[in-house]
């Protein structure tokens, strides 16, 4: 072999084994991109309508339906009634505490789709014996108290008991006094294959809200911000600052001549140097997530 025939056979040796390379550098990509592309393809299959005041609806992307404090016929959804009759589906209702603009149509839309009630255990027997949720939707399973966590739906949704600083009382119509309905609470609820969310509930600021993200990271955070009874503006943004989610939405405002606005709000957040985006949602529009 001449020292050209050997240089051409090295040459072409390089050439193969230049495709080889780019052949695995290829292959380690797809498989390298595989699991990301499948994670974004889980990302924006959650549903999350707001219907005013703390009333959420989230749709998983296995097909669950959970309601957070679901006052659906408030003043500020227009469509309350229509939603209420077209709505076929609900697995779980998550209520904060005990006051009438949370616990809302919860017992309704348990009677209709036979959803069952997360809630502290106070909360959920005051819901019982005074308002008439169905005892049956009430178990063991479904219930806890702050520090806890339960799994639920085969595991498609995980929801811990975060504290809140308001009150709790559940009234019926003609009674004055109303009914002792433990302490007031927010949700961490985790969703498989899809966000986490933090919803405060009723709330002030509270120092320990910066340990709520260490059950893992916040992505959605529904934040009670229209003052007077709850956190204002100032407050909840730092509030944002201390749970640090990806994206905050205002909720609890426009009603009750509640002083808060989402404008105030976004100044608050920009004024606290705050990097979480504000989402302020439109009632019953819904938002894949
Ligand atoms: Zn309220």
């Amino acid at each position: 072999m001449s020292n050209r025939s050997v240089w051409s056979w090295h040459q072409g040796d390089r050439r193969w084994l230049l495709s080889l390379l780019v052949l695995g550098v290829a292959v380690m990509v797809v498989i390298g991109l595989g699991p990301l592309a499948r994670s974004q393809a889980a990302v924006g299959r959650t549903e999350l309508i707001w219907y005013g005041q703390s009333a959420f609806k989230v749709t998983t992307p296995a097909g669950n339906v959970l309601i957070f404090d679901p006052w659906l016929k408030n003043p500020a959804n227009p469509q309350g009634q229509a939603v209420l009759d077209g709505l076929d589906r609900a697995d779980l209702l998550l209520v904060t505490h005990g006051h009438g603009d949370h616990v809302g149509d919860a017992v309704a839309i348990a009677q209709k789709t036979k959803a069952k009630l997360i809630a502290s255990y106070d909360l959920g027997n005051a819901m019982v014996a005074h308002l008439g949720y169905p005892k049956e939707q009430f178990g063991f399973e479904v219930t806890g108290n702050f520090s806890g966590k339960i799994s639920l739906l085969n595991g498609d949704v995980e929801v811990a008991f975060v504290p809140a600083v308001h009150s709790s009382a559940v009234a019926t119509d003609g009674n004055p006094q109303p009914f002792f309905a433990g302490n007031p609470g927010g949700f961490w609820v985790k969703i498989r294959n899809g966000p986490t969310f933090y919803h405060t509930g009723d709330t002030d600021l509270f120092g320990d809200m910066n340990l709520i993200s260490q059950f893992g990271p916040v992505d959605y955070m529904l934040a009670c911000i229209g003052g007077k009874f709850t956190m204002g503006p100032d407050r909840a943004a730092m509030a944002v600052k201390l749970v640090n989610p990806k994206v905050v939405v205002p909720m609890h405002f426009g009603l009750f001549s509640l002083p808060g606005t989402p404008e105030q709000f976004a100044a608050a957040l920009q004024a606290q140097s705050v990097s979480a985006p504000m989402k302020l949602m439109q009632v019953g529009v819904p938002e894949r997530i």
